[in-house]
Formats: C-alpha cells, structure tokens, sequence
C-alpha cells in the first residue's frame, strides 16, 4: 500500500472521520460514494492500525437481526465488486459451514434456515458426512446435522481497509494518517449544542459533521464530547497453525462448532483456529474504571493467554482431530471492542452532528460494508435506510453510564457468545437495578422477572398458575420459558380485571413556549388538543416510516407527555431532541421515567374497582377514552389515563413513585371483590396479539409507514401546518401501499411463530413473521407479518416455517377481538 503524496493539512471540512479501521474506511468511502466528498479521515496511527490488522476476517451473513443480514449481504457484494477492482481486498466466497454437535444446536441451525428463508439467503441444511466432504479435516463425532452458506466468505482485513480507503480517496476524501484527535469542539448548550472542529496534533479542521469510527478507542474519543459509548476492550484469540494439508485448489469453507466454542477457515495451507473462552478477559476496563487503552497501542498484539485458550485447543481437537499435532505459526491475541448487548453502537448522538459507528463485538469484518453504506445515509439524510434500533447507540439507557454495569452485561454477553439464545431467555447480570415501588410486593407473591433496560419487571406471577393449563403449553422452544399462569392472568383481564405494573414504561416530558408547535410538527395526529387530551399517534421520518409509537397526553398549555415502551426512553427522547433542534425550538425535554409509578387496571370490572376509590366521576361522559384527569384514588394524588393496550375498558394510573407501593396495595385490597388478578408482561403480550395492538421495533418500525402498518387512522394529512413525513405519506395514500400488515390465524394452537420465521404462499416466500404468540381468550395461535397488498386479502392461506415445519394458516381479519372497541369504551 502506498501511502498518499503529501498535502497540505486541511483547515475545514464537512465531515472528519475518526478512525482508519474497517468502519472508519467503509463510512468515509460509502459518504464519497453517496456524493459528499467534502470529508477527512484521521488516524492517530497507520490505516488498520487499531483492531482490523489483526482480525481473522471470517465474513458470515446470517444474524438473527434480518437487518444486521441484510447489511452483511450488502458486504459480501462489495467485497466481491471489490475484488474485481484495482485493489482487490482478498475476498473468497469459500462458503462457511455451521454443525450442530446437540440435538438443541440442531433446532436451532434448522431455525436459521427459516430466517435465511425470509431474507433471500442461500442456506442448504446437510448431514454431517456432507460437511465432511466439504471440510475433509473434520471429525463428524457428535455432529447431528449442519447448514452451509454458499456465499459466506474471508477477507483479508487490512486489505479491505486499504481498498475501501483507495476507493474513497479516488472519489475525493483526503486521509491523514499519524493523525491524533486531541479534541472536539461544540458550541451552544443544552439542544443546541453541536460539534464545530476537530483539534488534532497536525492543526484544527472546522467541521459540521463528526463520525466516531474509533473501534475500541470509540469510547475515549465520545467523551470528548461527554457522550458515552458503553464498549469494553475485550481480548480476543486465534491461532494460526503450520501446515495440516497439502495445496487445495479451492479455499475450503469456514467451519463454526459453536457448541465446541470453535471456529475454523484456511490461512495458506494450515488453520485459522479461534473462540470464544468461557472466561473472558476485558483489558483496560474495570468495574471502577473506564477503557483506557495506551497512546501507543497501535499495531500491537497482547502477550498469548494459554491458560484461557487451553478449552478452546481442546475442543478444536475434538472436531479437527489433526490439529492436535499441528504446530502454532501464530498467535494473536487482540483486543476488540464488545457491547453489552453483542451489536454495534451506530448513529447520531445528543450532541448535534456527533455520530459514532464502532463496537464491532468481532464481526466488523461482515460488517463494515453495510455498516458504511447505512451510517453514510443516516450522516447525510438524518435517518438510516432501514430499522437500526437494535444498533443504535441510543439503545442504552443511563445506567450504563457506569462501568461497572457496562463491565459486568458485556462479560455475561461474551462468555455466552456461542450459547443457544431461547426466546424468553432472561439475563443475569447486573440484576436487580431498576425496580417499581411496588417490586417487593411483586416479590412476595410469586412473581417471576423479566429485565427490560435495567427494569425488572414481572413477566407472570406464578402463583396464577392452574394445573389445567399446561394444556396450553406451546410445542418446542415456545414452550421452554412458558408459564402456565399467563393464561389465568390474560382470562382474568376479559372476564374481571387484572392489574399490570407498568412502571417502567419511557416517560418523556416536553414543556415550554414550543412545546406544542414542536410535538405537532413531530406527530402525525392532533395532539395540542388543550390539556387532558390523550392522543395515540407517530412520529415519522421524512420517508414516512415510524420512529416513535406512543400516546401523548396534554398535561397543560406548555407540557405533554410523551409514553412509549420501557426500551425506548433514550431512542425517544433523542428523537425529540434532533427534531427540536431542528426546529430551534424552546423546549425541554426530560425523561420523568424513573418519577412516576404506572399501574394498568383493566378488564370489565376496572370501574367497580375504582369508582369506591375516587371522588372523580368514572362514567363514559365525564370521563371519556383517551382523556386524562388528575385526581385521587384512596390517600393517593393520580393522574389517570383512560387508554389500553390490552383491549378493555380501564386506566393507566400514574402517581409520584413514592406513593406507588401505597397506590398497588389500595387497588389490590379494592379488587378483591372484584375479582381482580396481578399479570405481567406475558399477559399483555397475549392481549394486545388479540386486538391487533402494534409494537415498536417489531410489527411497526421505521422501514413503515402507518398506512402499511394499518395506523393510518391516525395520520391527519390535513393538519395545520403539517408534520415531518407528511409529503411521503401523502405521495403513498396517493399511489397505494404496496403491503400491509396482516394478522394470521394458524391452523395449530401450540405452534407458535416467534417471529422471523418466513411466510410462504405456493412454495414461494412472500414475508416474515413480525411477532406472534398465543391468543388465550380466541384459543389460537396469532402472527403478523407484512405481505403484498394484491395478497393481503383475508380468507388467503400461507404457510408459516417454525424450526423447518411449515404450518397452515388463514390471512384474518384484523382486529381479532372486538373489532367495534365497545368493550374499551365501555
Ligand atoms: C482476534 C480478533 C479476531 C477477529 N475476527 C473477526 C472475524 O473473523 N470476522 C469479523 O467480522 N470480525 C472479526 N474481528 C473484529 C474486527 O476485526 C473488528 O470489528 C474491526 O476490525 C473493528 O474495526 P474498527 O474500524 O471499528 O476499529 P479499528 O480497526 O480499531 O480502528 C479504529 C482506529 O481508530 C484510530 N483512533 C483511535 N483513537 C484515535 C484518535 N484519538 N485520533 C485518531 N485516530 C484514532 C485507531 O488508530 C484505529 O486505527 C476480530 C477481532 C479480533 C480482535
């Protein structure tokens, strides 16, 4: 690699990119490759210096994240068109083989194969003699199966970096490597603030726009700006063994035992053998402390740990029995930036124009392609091409400010790497921290947790189980964490009243003297409607999709609350704030989540509970759906919320957290009579399936649109003023949806679709499931999944893949229980 010719320092530029790994290249080439050339790559060292140099740069497609898929598919083409360029990178489509050594990993790979199904991806199940005859070095001891994914393949890593850096540097971008960001410069306060320069030890560049491309250094280089980025350094190992076989024509596939911890691909004419340990090693982090890798850590290798790499050594001899004898040309051991939640930390932050692409938790290799084409449009356009919550830096709530969360959620997540992830599987670490005020009554009466952003929150009480529910009990992995107790807390609900502790739910306020214009301009329905007002509403994008999904109450002339899911506070707020600034407007925005207790009281007896309770008139005139009252309920000041998420008449009930554990304990004593049964999250799953209740993230997202998505009962294009995604959903009420969401109906109650699981119509895949579960009251199993509008017509029969059987089911349509609403405003 040449380096380029000398030039002189620039003093300005529209974009500074902090980094020369993979992701730092890839953003730079793909901002130059979506027009804007007006960019400059730094590097405190040389290109690949960081983590890129010493990667084993296996590039595997398939995620459970179909958009983490879809980005990796995107990389392979590139790195393909790539290497028919001037400054090929090494790439080989070799394909790459996944075994199963349990019958557990088994329905796992055959799960995979649905979701290769969904995205277009081309994935064969084989026996284990086939993987042998496509890996010959393997032992088929223990191997129940396999799959093989013909256009998985390996790069050579430094080569992608320098082939992503020539490409941009020929559209137009200058890279200064020896180049150390010392600091970054922002002005204004509060919403207002954004970056203005980048200070380095060669001079300062004035700029708008700052990608943070640090890998493991990300962290250091955000908090310059006081942004956090919860990465740990982890040291990762490999080695290279001597020869083991004699010159192949072609490259052999990649070989990944996850059960034995191992993989393998060919280097030359010998191994690449790496792991994940089951004791990890963070390096520079602690629990008190922040990352701190060295100044001088470039194109360096930490000392080999044996002692870590001996479980790992001995597992590759079980399934590449000539390894045992083969010499070690090589050992790397490097560190690399992992999350505490296994994806990358990607977008835009609170400060203006500071954006981060980094924590590549080792498959940045796959996917720096993708990762450089949608952070190019997320700099440029304001948002990204497809649903990136699951990866975007957003994601994380306040706690992990700390270290030591941040240390202990990234170790459990390493160590764990290669474990069958069930649905409903709960994590451990860093448990309990967030708890309602009501938690210890929650505890003293069987209720079992789930962890949502730190909260626990009761998943079911177990207590509510009956013995003559187990005939509920789904087949397979559905199955596995399921508790009877769901169906007593979801029957409850229909026939009496069940209470939900819902205090975790993202609570954000927005006050000031713009506050109404900017919750206008950012919701597509009327939501300024004078105080009291409840509104269910989106906000969108410019391309119409659905960023936020949530009710708004008007609270007084300058004050709204915005509610939405426990996950999204930040993601929310943030939200909010890019709007506002936007807009200049004089707001405040600030997440009140933690300050109020929320109680969900619903069911057809919700008023006779509450009405001895409170002085305040309960009836359908005085107090009608979706309206607010402040008021109280026993000694308690509350503020009730007349909406639903379960489908019956009943109120959020929100008061000041301290008086929550007094508030549960008067609404619980006040049912009694009525009926009244404590549920969890199980239960409101089950109960919003039923009435078609969307949820974010997963049935809506911001690749759709509200029409799409059956919301377009919310959407008031002709609302003074408009609302940011208005001319796109215009245009497309105009044109026609070219899919919708559907509800379908499957022909067996106990199998149920997880979702991702490929719909198909003929043979042919026209879908994927959004989410699914079982409905207790309808007696069935429910799932949604966008289809083609000329296919979403109810009556329509499709099939659903769950772990490779393909089950019957009925296009319905949707809502499924009382579609008239009358029991809600009852
Ligand atoms: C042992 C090992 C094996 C791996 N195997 C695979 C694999 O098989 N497949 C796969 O997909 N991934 C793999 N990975 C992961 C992959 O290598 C990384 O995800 C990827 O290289 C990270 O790229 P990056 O650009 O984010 O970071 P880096 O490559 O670390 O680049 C960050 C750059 O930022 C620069 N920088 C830092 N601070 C400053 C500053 N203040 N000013 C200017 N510049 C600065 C650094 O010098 C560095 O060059 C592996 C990783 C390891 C450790």
């Amino acid at each position: 690699m040449t380096e380029q010719p000398a030039r002189s320092f620039p003093s300005r530029a529209r974009v500074v990119v902090i980094g020369g790994g993979v992701g730092g290249t890839s953003v730079a080439y793909h901002l130059a490759k979506a027009g804007e050339s007006d960019v400059v790559l730094v590097d405190r060292s040389e290109l690949t210096s960081g983590s890129t140099f010493h990667s084993a740069g296996l590039v595997g497609q398939l995620r459970s994240d179909p958009t983490l898929t879809e980005m990796n598919r995107y990389s392979a083409q590139l790195y393909a068109e790539l290497q028919a360029g001037d400054t090929p990178p090494g790439w080989v489509q070799c394909g790459s083989i996944r075994l199963a050594s349990t019958q557990e990993r088994w329905e796992e790979i055959q799960r995979q194969d649905g979701w290769a199904a969904s995205s277009g991806l081309e994935m064969q199940l084989i026996s284990a003699k086939e993987a042998q005859d496509l890996f010959p070095l393997m032992s088929t001891v223990g191997v129940v199966g396999a799959c093989f994914l013909p256009t998985d393949g390996q790069v050579d890593p430094s080569g992608l970096a320098y082939a992503l850096a020539a490409g941009a540097r020929a559209m137009g971008v200058q890279i200064h490597t020896h180049t150390r960001v010392l600091g970054i410069d922002t002005e204004g306060e509060g919403l207002r603030r954004r970056v203005t320069r980048v200070r380095t030890d060669k001079g300062d560049i004035e700029c708008e726009l700052v990608v943070d491309c640090g890998g493991m250094f990300a962290a250091e280089i955000a908090r310059m700006v006081d942004v956090r980025v919860p990465i740990v350094p982890m040291s990762h190992q490999y080695v290279v063994t001597e020869a083991l076989f004699a010159h192949r024509e072609t490259m052999l596939p990649s070989l990944r035992d996850p059960d034995n911890l191992v993989y393998f691909r060919q280097e030359v004419d010998g191994l690449v053998m790496g792991g994940y340990e089951r004791s990890s090693a963070p390096w520079t982090a602690s629990a008190s402390s922040y990352d701190a890798v060295p100044a001088d850590f470039n194109g360096r290798l930490l000392a080999p740990d044996d002692d870590r790499f001996v479980e790992i050594a001995e597992n590759a001899a079980i399934r590449v029995p000539s390894i045992a004898d083969a010499g070690i040309r090589t050992f790397i051991n490097g560190p690399e930036a992992f999350t505490p939640d296994n994806e990358f930390c990607l977008g835009p932050t609170d400060v203006g124009g500071f954006f981060v692409a980094a924590g590549f938790c080792a498959h940045g290799i796959a996917g720096a392609g993708g990762i450089g084409k949608v952070m190019a449009e997320w700099v440029l356009e304001g948002a990204p091409p497809m649903d990136l919550w699951h990866m975007d830096v957003r994601r994380f709530g306040a706690s992990y400010r700390s270290p030591s969360y941040t240390l202990a959620r990234t170790v459990e997540n390493y160590e764990s790497y290669y474990d069958i992830r069930y649905p409903a599987h709960e994590r451990a670490a860093g448990r309990p921290l967030r708890v309602s005020s009501a938690y210890t009554w929650h505890q003293e009466h069987g209720a079992s947790f789930g962890e949502k952003s730190g909260w626990e929150r009761v998943n079911v009480y177990e207590t509510n189980s009956r013995a003559d529910d187990e005939a509920w009990r789904p087949q397979g992995w559905a199955g596995r964490h399921w508790s009877p107790a769901v169906v007593a807390e979801h029957q409850a609900c229909r026939s009496a009243a069940a209470i939900f502790d819902e205090s975790s739910f993202a609570k954000i306020e927005v006050s000031g003297p713009d506050a109404a214009r900017l919750v206008e301009w950012v919701f597509d329905n009327r939501v300024a409607r004078g105080a009291g007002a409840v509104t269910y509403t989106q906000a969108l994008n410019a391309g119409g999709g659905i960023e936020m999904d949530v009710t708004v109450t008007q609270l007084d002339a300058q004050v709204f609350l915005v509610v939405s899911g426990t996950a999204f506070a930040n993601h929310d707020a943030s939200w909010l704030r890019t709007q506002a600034r936007a807009l200049d407007a004089d707001v405040r925005i600030v997440d009140v989540t933690g300050a109020w207790a929320c109680f969900g009281l619903w069911g057809p007896n919700a008023r006779d509970v509450l009405a001895p309770l409170t002085p305040q008139d309960l009836g359908n005139e005085a107090f009608p759906f979706m309206s607010m009252r402040d008021t109280t309920l026993g000694d308690v000041p509350v503020r009730m919320v007349r909406v639903t998420f379960v489908g019956e008449l009943g109120w959020e009930i929100y008061c000041p957290s301290e008086y929550g554990a007094g508030l549960w304990r008067s609404l619980w004593d006040a049912g009694q009579a009525q009926g009244l049964v404590a549920g969890g999250y199980r239960a409101i799953d089950s109960l919003r399936l039923e009435k078609g209740y969307r949820v974010w993230g997963a049935d809506v997202d911001p690749g759709h649109t509200p029409y799409e998505a059956g919301l377009g009962f919310c959407v008031r294009l002709d609302k003074p003023g408009g609302f940011l995604g208005r001319e796109a959903l215009a245009a497309q009420k105009e044109a026609g949806v070219a899919q919708r969401l559907v509800c379908l109906l499957l022909d067996e109650r106990d199998e149920v679709a997880l979702g991702n699981e490929p719909v198909r119509i003929d043979g042919a895949v026209v879908g994927r499931v959004t989410s699914g579960g079982i409905g207790y009251s309808l007696g069935a199993s429910i799932a949604f999944v966008y289809l083609p509008v000329a296919l979403a017509e109810a009556g329509l029969r499709v099939e659903v893949g769950i772990f490779g059987r393909w089950v019957g089911a009925t296009v319905t349509a949707d809502p499924l229980y009382d579609p008239t609403s009358s029991r809600v405003r009852a």
